[in-house]
């Protein structure tokens, strides 16, 4: 098959597919961004970004992707005194540990192997220590399909009296996230994920209390700056125009949607995608325990690489999914199935991986995975 982005089934762990109603969206003519049509649509963008976190608070856009929101958050709340820490079981938790050290001097980085669940004991352990301001947490691990138990350690972060940072890039709108309840401080989403808007922008969320803690940070990216412009319905600096005017489509469709819905479709299509992997025979890479609802990342199965699977994908059908990252390319491959993303999108990567299996005399049983997904349709 040749390539054609118009049409090819786009399953990869963001960004994901768009819909025809927020491509439209972007294709205005140019916008003053001071005046008052560009303040509208950056009002309405404010009153329905509470939709998209499942909380009201202090709310912003910037214009960068989910790094450019990670490093406002991280520049603007590590203490200068005091302790950061930090956890990583993948890829995006190496890059907060990354970044923090950038900014604080006095960060703890509490490590598993990537794939393993969120070590909550030693958590609990070094928030104990004392002394700490900020604690730094990946919900869902895009890199590796898993999702960390926020729910086990917010007490303890409370606890601790540190402020509570949360990389929720590929969580918001995907996996449940109750802000207010779990005491989160800060929480950046990214827009080409489970919002389902093109790539570009990355949302930010804070609590009061964060909002009294800022600090100056990054000029570009200074939160406070950003704060006190959005209140006026403004940027500081020149925003990136359609991709506003794409958010704001994106988040009118979510609102139509519903949050819970989203997120209840979003956890049945892994449930789906689990269970049909499940019946190839294929295995999950990480601890089963702690699968990802918006990402499920899957070992390849021994003897065939990227070539014979992910590529063959692409090449034979037209459908896109993604590969490993670091230590972990040509050993595993990843769908997303977050955003708009939807049961067809599902029975044709399965359909297809059925056939590849096939080919190469690995598949235990004709048309399992299907069942398992027609199985879970609503
Ligand atoms: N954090 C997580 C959990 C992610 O999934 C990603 C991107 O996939 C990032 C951070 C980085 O975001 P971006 O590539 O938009 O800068």
């Amino acid at each position: 098959m040749t390539f054609d982005p118009e049409t090819v089934t786009f399953l990869i762990a963001g960004p994901v597919r768009i819909h025809p109603r927020v491509l439209r969206a972007m294709s205005t003519p140019s916008l003053n961004h001071r005046g008052d049509y560009f303040h509208a649509v950056v009002q309405e963008i404010r009153e329905l970004l509470p939709v998209a976190f499942g909380a009201k608070g202090h709310q912003v856009v910037l214009t960068g992707s989910g790094t450019a929101g990670l490093e406002a958050v991280y520049s603007s709340l590590i203490p200068k005194e005091g302790r950061t820490v930090v956890v990583a079981n993948g890829n995006f938790g190496d890059r907060t540990d990354k970044i923090a050290r950038r900014y604080g001097p006095n960060v703890t980085t509490v490590r598993v192997p990537w794939g393993q669940g969120l070590p909550v004991e030693a958590v609990r352990a070094e928030l104990e220590k004392g002394d700490v301001r900020a604690f730094c947490l990946v919900h869902n691990e895009t890199s590796v399909g898993l999702v960390n138990d926020l729910a086990a350690v917010a007490p303890a972060v409370r606890q601790a009296g540190a402020l509570f940072l949360v990389d929720g890039i590929s969580a918001v709108c995907g996996i449940p996230l109750p802000i207010e309840t779990w005491g989160v401080d800060a929480v950046v989403a990214g827009s080409q994920k489970g919002l389902a808007a093109p790539a570009g922008l990355a949302l930010v969320h804070l609590s009061d209390r964060a909002v009294a803690a800022l600090h100056p940070g990054t000029f570009y990216l200074d939160l406070a700056a950003h704060v006190t412009s959005l209140e006026k319905n403004d940027t500081p600096w020149t925003p990136a125009v359609p991709l506003f005017l794409a958010l704001r489509e994106a988040l009118v469709l979510l609102k139509e949607e519903g949050l819970e819905h989203r997120l209840a479709r979003t956890q049945r299509l892994a449930e789906a995608a689990r269970a049909a992997s499940g019946a190839l025979g294929l295995e999950l890479f990480p601890d089963p325990r702690y699968a990802s609802d918006t990402v499920t990342a899957l070992r390849n199965p021994e003897g065939l690489g990227d070539p014979e699977l992910r590529k063959a994908l692409e090449r034979e059908y037209g459908i896109l999914v993604q590969g490993g990252q670091g230590s972990l390319v040509g050993k595993i491959f990843r769908l997303g199935h977050m955003g708009i993303a939807d049961w067809p999108d599902l029975l044709v990567a399965f359909a297809a991986l059925e056939r590849i299996l096939g080919k190469h005399g690995r598949l235990p049983r004709p048309g399992a995975a299907l069942s398992e997904i027609v199985a879970r349709m609503p």
